[in-house]
């Protein structure tokens, strides 16, 4: 696969141009030259096959020749609602959620959560969004939500059918079902979702999930759960 670059706007067959960060990262990081083949995406599901004219620092002029609509996400809508950990974790929950195929990250305020993400904030998960897409050769970008309260989400009627809540079970138990349909999945802050919010969201039509005896941390929950749901369905195919 060609070395991947982000950008901003919209892309056709013809001549274009990155700036910024990406230019940089081209010709100052990667030291690709004129003549050199890369592939550009835009988010928009499509990846731009194009060729070097001219590398500078800040420009870099290229000729994007053929347009190509590569098969590279899940088959059916994958949602992950989690508060964020804490540092480097976060980092580390949104570069794996893209490169499952997860379609939306919905950062959680519960009972118990610490980390509320701003505006600031957000920006950076997004970035961090982009840059996995580029490593993994995805063309849609996974939408980063802003903060929502899980009081409010874990009621929406716009949610797909089937509503996973992970939570520790007393056996250890873990119990999903395979299923090719949209879904979402939830996971409690580092102190967990309290008893109220689970028995709220399991009157509401929520499935608790086990996912064994042990605690996981909740970027190992969320990750372990969308690797479940996006690896049942390559094992159906
Ligand atoms: N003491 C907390 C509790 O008992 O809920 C532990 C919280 S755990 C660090 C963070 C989140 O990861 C949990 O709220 C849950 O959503 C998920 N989680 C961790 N281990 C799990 C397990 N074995 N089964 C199901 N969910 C788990």
């Amino acid at each position: 696969m060609s070395e991947r670059f982000y950008v901003n706007c919209p892309l056709e067959v013809g001549p274009t141009a990155i700036q910024g960060a990406e230019a940089h990262h081209l010709a100052v990081v990667c030291r690709l030259r004129p003549g050199d083949a890369v592939c550009l995406f835009n988010g928009d599901g499509r990846e731009y096959h194009a060729v070097i004219l001219e590398a500078g620092k800040r420009t870099v002029e290229l000729d994007v020749q053929r347009i190509e609509t590569p098969e590279r996400e899940l088959p059916f809508r994958l949602e992950v609602a989690v508060p964020l950990p804490k540092g480097d974790r976060a980092q580390v929950l949104v570069e794996k959620l893209t490169e499952l195929g997860v379609h939306r990250l919905v950062p959680l305020r519960t009972a118990r959560s610490v980390v509320h993400p701003g505006d600031a904030k957000r920006g950076k998960l997004e970035r961090w969004v982009i840059e996995a897409s580029k490593q993994c050769g995805r063309n849609l970008l996974l939408e980063v939500a802003p903060l929502t309260d899980w009081a409010s989400y874990c009621e929406r009627d716009d949610l797909p059918r089937l509503r996973w809540l992970a939570h520790p079970a007393p056996d250890g138990e873990v119990s999903l079902t395979r299923s090719r349909s949209d879904r979402v999945i939830a996971v409690g802050p580092e102190g967990g979702f309290t008893e109220e919010e689970v028995e709220r969201a399991v009157s509401l039509g929520w499935q608790r999930v086990g996912l064994g005896p042990r605690i996981l941390r909740v970027e190992t929950a969320a990750i372990t759960l969308a690797a479940l749901c996006a690896l049942s369905d390559a094992l159906e195919r």
